[in-house]
């Protein structure tokens, strides 16, 4: 049985450009581990759970950029990490709910090695910027052999940890559109280095004192994040009333299906999912 201490064996590929990323991940397939700040590969590796082959991405220049454009909205390469996504202005100023996630997550050690789309691509039912992006909405870009395609972060997660990214496509950045919307971002964990037991972010379009959209994602309360399309519907046209409120906290447990784990029984989940979007709602809003 592997060690968890000792790292197997396995075979580090460098490539030095996109190219050949690409390239070796096109021969490779599943063989492959593509690795950003391996703050998740390696753990895999030292479970027995890792590849023959990793694909680092640590030598190719210029992926590692937080560029905002007021029409274009924010974009985010391979290799930014959680920390230059936490500390940047735009991001701190239009999108909390992703400062938040990202400024929470692990510990200074992992913030400054993960990135946010290695978050985006562990696929974790509770992955914290996971939740904050479903929220707000973006686009996954995808590059494999044959050329660049985005993909809606709305289709993006298929079943648990499984994505719509082909076994023979690196994850290039992703992209959040500019928008007006308040958002917001909580979590709940046993300590605070710990995995989320419930996440929940929002994301209000408002015309005055009336929602215009609403975006409502919850993590580990399914096999994948989700988007809270009933509450959504309840928001979508409303003022925020205490009544309105009363209604998204009794509406969410219709919506999730949440498991025991080791983290927390799924009764608990269900009973403090309401309650976690009702306060986001209100913080978003400023309240
Ligand atoms: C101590 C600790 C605390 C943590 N705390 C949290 C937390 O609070 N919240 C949370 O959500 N997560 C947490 N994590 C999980 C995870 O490590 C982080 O979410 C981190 O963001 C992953 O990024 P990375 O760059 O290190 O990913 P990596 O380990 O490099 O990769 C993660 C996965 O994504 C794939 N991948 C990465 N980049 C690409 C790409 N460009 N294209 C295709 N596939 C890619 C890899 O193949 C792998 O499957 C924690 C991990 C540790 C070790």
């Amino acid at each position: 049985m592997a060690s968890s201490r000792i790292l197997p064996e396995f075979e580090l590929l460098l490539p030095q450009n996109i190219k050949e990323a690409v390239s070796a991940l096109g021969k490779l397939k599943s063989k492959a581990s593509v690795m950003a700040g391996g703050t998740d590969v390696v753990i895999s590796c030292t479970k027995g759970f890792g590849s023959p082959n990793v694909i680092s991405l640590a030598e190719i220049p210029g992926l590692d950029y937080v560029v905002y454009d007021s029409k274009k909205g924010l974009r985010i390469g391979a290799m930014a990490t959680l920390q230059q996504v936490a500390d940047n202005a735009d991001v701190k100023k239009r999108y909390p709910a992703l400062q938040r996630a990202c400024a929470i997550n692990g510990t200074p050690q992992t913030r400054n090695m993960g990135t946010v789309v290695g978050n985006i691509m562990r696929a974790s039912p509770s992955g914290d910027c996971i939740c904050a992006v479903l929220a707000i909405g973006g686009k996954i870009v995808l590059q494999g052999p044959k050329g660049k395609r985005e993909v809606n972060i709305d289709d993006f997660y298929l079943k648990y940890r499984e994505t719509a990214c082909k076994a023979d496509e690196l994850a290039i950045e992703i992209k959040l559109p500019a928008i007006s919307a308040k958002n917001a971002f909580a979590r709940m964990t046993r300590t605070t280095l710990d995995l989320s037991k419930v996440n929940v972010a929002c994301s209000l379009v408002m015309s005055g004192k009336t929602v215009k959209e609403a975006r409502v994602a919850v993590g580990a309360v399914a096999p994948t994040t989700i988007r809270l399309k009933k509450v959504e519907a309840i928001l979508k046209g409303s003022q925020i009333t205490d009544e309105v409120l009363q209604k998204v906290v009794a509406t969410v447990p219709t919506e999730i299906k949440p498991i025991d784990d080791v983290r927390s029984t799924a009764e608990y989940r269900r009973d403090v999912a309401g309650v976690m979007v009702k306060r986001i709602i209100l913080e978003a809003l400023g309240k």
